[in-house]
């Protein structure tokens, strides 16, 4: 039985008890955080932590990021970890930033054996105080099944863990929408594993560090050897097929709708096809008649990271086979945004 709860002011302190005493007896909970929903598992307790792993469909490789809501759990997790990184996360915490640093007093199946750990502060309200209620960190991964894209809103956990987790905290939409940036710190200079709403170009200009932005970053191929245990799986998938419009530039956007047209009309015979579109093209779209949807607008790259897993899943709502969508410019967060879309797509079309 999975109980549903809606957080208001009036029972925010109620229902941090409540979630930390499901945690303390090994349940999951699926809580709000300021990137995604996260499926949470007391980390000191293995059984719970494999049941995560279980009820996602996770590949066992793949190890989960670890929550905390003190230094105090950080130093007892961790381990070898240099004064430098200790200043980045002093700065940077709470936050949606992860680093991945030697492990600690942390039992192995968090980090899927690893001798290292993920770990981060979510700066959301509940999940800070629910983590400090427990006494213990939490293990979680995003509260999707496996390959799904991440749930933004309490009803997209919902959808996939249902009657598989003892609690769901629903607190309205996430505010970045997209997961946090991972940043391996036991390599030098740092490397980037995944980013997310804090961007390299921001880290270098406030901590004035300079991350390497690997290949794979970039890339929809799996690795060979991936650095990230998560970068060998398909992720973020809609049910429809995705297919993904990239343009060099993104400087003439009416040649990057004609591709979308182009390709919509091929298939629009045979198909239920779907447009994900931008403020500044929808009305390009207007004449095929069939469901077009915008992340918002190219100019405000915030909202479209926002919007994008939540479209994805509207999409697949409105029963498509094929969603056919425009790609951005892989600057700022457009690089966490082309990541997710990239990894998504069954197709990407470079015109
Ligand atoms: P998720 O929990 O689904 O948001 O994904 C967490 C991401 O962090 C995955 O891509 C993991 O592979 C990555 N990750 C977690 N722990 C480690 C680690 N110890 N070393 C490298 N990557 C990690
Ligand atoms: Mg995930």
């Amino acid at each position: 039985m999975t109980k549903i709860v809606k957080l208001d002011e009036s029972n925010f302190m109620e229902v941090v008890e409540e979630a930390s005493e499901v945690l303390s007896k090994g349940g999951l909970v699926v809580f709000p955080t300021e990137t995604v929903y996260g499926l949470g598992a007391d980390a000191y307790n293995t059984e719970a932590v494999k049941r995560i792993f279980h009820v996602k469909g996770r590949p066992f490789d793949n190890p989960l990021i670890v929550h905390i809501s003190d230094l105090e759990m950080f130093y007892r997790i961790s381990r070898d970890v240099p004064d430098k990184v200790l200043d980045i996360v002093r700065r940077l915490w709470p936050g949606p930033f992860t680093v991945v640093v030697y492990r600690g007093d942390i039992p192995p199946e968090v980090s899927a054996g690893l001798d290292t750990v993920a770990v981060r502060m979510p700066a959301h309200p509940f999940a800070l105080k629910m983590i400090e209620c427990l006494g213990h960190p939490v293990a979680a991964p995003s509260a999707n099944k496996s390959g799904r894209p991440s749930p933004t809103k309490a009803e997209h956990a919902i959808e996939d863990l249902k009657g598989e987790v003892e609690l769901i905290i629903d607190a309205g939409e996430t505010l970045y929408g997209v997961e946090s940036t991972v940043i391996d710190f036991t390599s030098d200079p740092p490397i980037l594993l995944r980013p997310g709403p804090l961007t390299p170009e921001e880290l270098k200009s406030s901590l004035g560090i300079e991350i390497h932005i690997p290949d794979f970053v970039k890339k929809a191929v799996k690795v060979d050897r991936p650095r990230s245990p998560g970068m060998k799986y398909r992720h973020y998938a809609p049910e429809a097929r995705l297919i993904l419009v990239e343009s060099k530039d993104y400087k003439d956007l009416k040649d990057l709708a004609m591709a979308v047209v182009d390709i919509a009309k091929k298939y629009l015979n045979s198909y239920k096809v779907g447009v994900l579109a931008s403020d500044e093209t929808m009305h390009l779209y207007r004449d095929l008649g069939i469901p077009i949807l915008s992340y918002g607008s190219r100019s405000d790259l915030y909202t479209i990271a926002k919007n994008l897993f939540r479209r994805l899943r509207e999409m697949d709502s409105l029963g498509v086979d094929i969603i056919i969508t425009e790609g951005f410019r892989d600057e700022g967060l457009g690089l966490t945004i082309m990541n997710r879309l990239r990894k998504a797509a069954s197709e990407i079309i470079h015109i």
